[in-house]
């Protein structure tokens, strides 16, 4: 480690000399793979003494009271790299820069900053302050006057290392910052229990209250990554996408990049702690990610229904290109008319009676930005995992059956309109089936017969009702029989009734591949004798 002395007596000559670096840390949307903008991080490389980290040297410039001039050296280098890339035309992401407690108390500070901005001439849309939670606790007025002028002159201000303090919650409601930054070493240290994963989620929902975007930072694993976008916070900044850049790495990185910008979240509203379950690495959140089939977990907080968790399945199975925070951010009874809410809601409520799985079939009305608007009809396997005084946290599977559903409506149609038809041209039909002897007659048969919508063990209960004259009845049986050997089609004229009417039965037997008969279509129409 450097002496201290060191870093207070060659100060000034290492910012003469340009002895310090300004590396870039990116930063991505990791639903989308999208850079979303970088983090000037300062590095002093010295001729005499290496590498020093700035670990190592801020504190002991904030001590002096010397940390201003670095941070305005950083600021004009970042400004300075802005402006390369506007007159490369490069792919433009904003920067953010950190800034210490004595930068606000230095009076010019501002000032200073703004000269320099100008001297670039770089909007303040393109770079973004970051500042300490811990310099907001010690001296709040201060930090709520210098956030103030921060966002009369234009600029973003995002709240670093939220978590690290015990005052996070305070400070979120009574100081108007625009991003939380939230660090992972602070938070989500102890990964072999349940409580950092549920501390995150209920930092990134109580983010999502206050309508911040919220960035993670110090992210390494791709498990880590996930399981922020699973409960609604896709800004990663971290060694899993990148360390820090020097100048020249990043500005390659910048030419061959997507970029896009950090948009305001939607709200997602208070849930459960379901213990393991919102920790990243535990053996749950693996099951829930990959070996489940399209889940997800919602909560019923009275009429409302949330969509907390989902996995990438789910978002497959609806097939629609939505992202995980399109979901997460809809409020499922939006898509619901009135019957369907009704479905669903009744099923969650037996699921949380019985607290058995519990299926149902609704229709939603989806819309997505590459899709529209979509129906599409879901079966959902419902089950309560978790409940509370207000709430009711549910597990649920989801079954596109959109197509399935659309053939069964077609063949209803068709049905009615053979139905129709067959209504109009005196015609009874039915269809029986050789392996189960089991007879589904038409609309007219079962009103007219007041037949059932199957009958079993054809033809004996129609034959015992007594519409076959007992001289019809044997050859009627032995009909069947002949289907079941094979034959092709079978017809004759059969008396029916008491009153003996002519009617003209007729049999086609259907196929399978092999050559088995499967079932046969029956149909009788009534002999009329033209002659009279
Ligand atoms: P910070 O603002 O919280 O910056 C994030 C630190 O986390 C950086 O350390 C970064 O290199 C490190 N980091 C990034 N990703 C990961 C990761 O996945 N895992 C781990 N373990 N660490 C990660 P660095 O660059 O050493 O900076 C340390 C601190 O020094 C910064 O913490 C910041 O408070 C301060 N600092 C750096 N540059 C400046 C500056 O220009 N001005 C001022 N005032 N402070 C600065
Ligand atoms: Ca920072
Ligand atoms: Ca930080």
């Amino acid at each position: 480690m450097v002496e201290k002395d060191f870093i207070i007596n060659h100060l000034d000559e290492a910012l003469r000399n340009e002895e310090f670096v300004v590396y870039f840390q990116p930063q991505y949307n990791h639903s989308t793979g999208m850079l979303i903008g970088a983090e000037a991080l300062v590095r002093w490389i010295s001729p005499t003494v290496g590498f020093i980290s700035p670990a190592d040297f801020i504190p002991i410039l904030e001590e002096q009271n010397r940390i201003s001039d670095v941070d305005l050296y950083v600021f004009d280098h970042v400004c300075r790299f802005l402006r390369r890339s506007i007159e490369s035309n490069y792919p433009l992401v904003r920067i953010s820069v950190n800034m210490s407690r004595s930068d606000l108390l230095r009076h010019d500070f501002f000032e200073q900053q703004e000269a320099i901005r100008n001297k670039y001439q770089i909007p303040t849309s393109l770079v973004h302050v970051e500042l300490t939670e811990t310099a907001v606790v010690e001296g709040a007025q201060i930090i709520i006057d210098a956030i103030d002028k921060l966002h009369r002159l234009g600029y973003t201000v995002e709240m670093d290392d939220f978590g690290s303090g015990y005052s996070s919650l305070n400070v979120l409601k009574d100081i108007d910052f625009d991003v939380l930054k939230l660090d992972l070493k602070f938070i989500a240290g102890t990964t072999d229990n349940s409580r950092g994963g549920t501390i995150l989620s209920s930092v990134v929902r109580m983010a999502k209250w206050l309508e911040l975007p919220v960035i993670a930072e110090g992210v390494e694993t791709l498990e880590q990554a996930d399981f922020l976008r699973s409960v609604g916070c896709d800004y990663i900044q971290g060694y899993l996408y990148s360390k820090p850049l020097p100048p020249k790495e990043y500005e390659e990185l910048l030419k061959k990049s997507q970029v896009a910008s950090i948009l305001p979240q939607m709200s997602l509203h208070d849930i459960l702690s379901s213990g393991n379950f919102w920790n990243p690495s535990s053996l749950d959140s693996l099951i829930f990610s990959s070996l489940v089939g399209p889940a997800a977990i919602i909560e019923q907080t009275g009429d409302r229904t949330e969509i907390l968790r989902i996995n990438q399945k789910y978002i497959r199975e609806l097939g629609m290109n939505l992202s995980e925070k399109d979901l997460i951010a809809l409020d499922p009874t939006n898509t619901f008319d009135a019957i369907n809410q009704k479905i669903y809601s009744d099923t969650l409520n037996k699921a949380a009676e019985t607290k058995k799985e519990v299926e149902c079939e609704t229709w939603r009305n989806l819309k997505s930005p590459t899709c529209g608007f979509e129906r599409l009809c879901l079966r959902s396997s419902i089950q309560l995992i978790g409940m509370s005084k207000i709430s009711r946290l549910f597990f649920v599977t989801i079954r596109n059956i959109t197509n399935e559903k659309q053939l069964i409506l077609e063949k209803q149609k068709t049905e009615r309109r053979f139905k129709a038809a067959s209504e109009q041209a005196n015609i009874y039909f039915w269809e029986y089936v050789v392996a189960t002897k089991e007879m589904h007659p038409c609309f007219r048969c079962s009103r007219d017969l007041g037949l059932p919508s199957k009958v079993c063990n054809y033809p004996e209960p129609v034959i015992e009702s007594g519409i076959f004259p007992m001289d019809y009845a044997d050859m009627y049986r032995d009909w069947h029989k002949q289907i079941e050997n094979g034959a092709k089609s079978i017809e004759g004229i059969i008396p029916l009734t008491k009153d003996r009417i002519p009617f003209h039965v007729r049999y086609t037997t259907e196929f399978d591949g092999a050559g088995r008969p499967i079932r046969a279509y029956g149909s009788a129409t009534l002999v009329v004798d033209h002659s009279k």
